[in-house]
């Protein structure tokens, strides 16, 4: 197991409304591949731990990690991430977690499908699908609930850089004249973006455990082998 790493934050940003997007110097960081998550440990004064497992939401970068944390009302260790951590102040860090959920730069078309803040590691792949410049296909389907709680929306919103292909979903509410009505996710959407499920696609699905189970349905029943479909489920972690 790797050990514990103290991380100073370095940089923050608001993502959107009650999430925040945390840039981490971790001295001595292994480095990690996309898909891969880090546990996080928070020490009170009194010496109680919280630990709760976040994912990389951008590809290795030297001793610089990312992590986007939505904060769970009531929670023990997001609302302080999200709200509270200053600027200088160091958390501890052991990782990179993760062998399956895991996507390397490779010739063979991707699909992604997020939902919620299931979109962070999929946002690793993302960057790392564009910083490598892949030729084969790379398609996300990412499901939000209104347009204000897109993470990532400038990224997100280029045109497809090299073979990258972005679709949203809304669930509540979409913007005046969006063409998709609102929904969850339905087998319809992933006809609509993906190739045939022989097509060699390798799928990854993330979000809360909801979504995830449904969206892993959609794709089996879609005919994607349930071996290609990867999955990470946001259920609560750590203790
Ligand atoms: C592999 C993995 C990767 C993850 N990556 C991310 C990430 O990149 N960004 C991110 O924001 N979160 C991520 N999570 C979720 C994260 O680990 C925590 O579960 C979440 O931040 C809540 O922690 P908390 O201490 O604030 O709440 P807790 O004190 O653990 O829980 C408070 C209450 O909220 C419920 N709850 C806990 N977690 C959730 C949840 N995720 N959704 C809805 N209700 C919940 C609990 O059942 C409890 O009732 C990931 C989880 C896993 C397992």
């Amino acid at each position: 197991m790797a050990r514990w790493l103290a991380a100073e934050l370095v940089r923050a940003r608001p993502e959107a409304p009650g999430a925040r997007t945390l840039t981490l110097r971790i001295p001595g960081w292994p480095g990690h591949l996309p898909g891969q998550h880090v546990d996080v440990r928070l020490t009170a004064p009194d010496g109680y731990h919280a630990e709760r497992s976040y994912s990389l939401a951008a590809p290795a970068a030297g001793d610089l990690v990312q992590l986007t944390v939505q904060r769970v009302p009531g929670g023990e260790v997001s609302p302080y991430l999200v709200d509270t951590l200053p600027l200088g102040a160091f958390i501890e860090i052991r990782g990179p977690v993760g062998g399956w959920f895991v996507w390397e730069p490779s010739e063979s078309p991707v699909f992604l499908v997020g939902g919620g803040a299931g979109i962070v590691p999929l946002m690793a792949m993302v960057r790392a699908h564009r910083g490598a410049g892949c030729a084969a296909p790379l398609r996300l389907i990412y499901s939000v609930r209104e347009p204000g709680g897109r993470y990532y929306r400038d990224e997100l919103d280029q045109p497809g850089e090299g073979r990258t292909r972005v679709d949203l979903l809304y669930t509540r509410r979409a913007p005046a004249g969006f063409p998709r009505p609102v929904g969850r996710l339905t087998a319809a959407d992933l006809a609509d973006h993906t190739g045939p499920p022989s097509s060699g696609v390798t799928c990854y699905v993330c979000g809360p455990t909801g979504f995830v189970e449904a969206a892993a349905e959609l794709l089996v029943g879609a005919g994607y082998a349930p071996g290609v479909v990867r999955t990470e489920r946001f259920g609560p972690s750590g203790g």
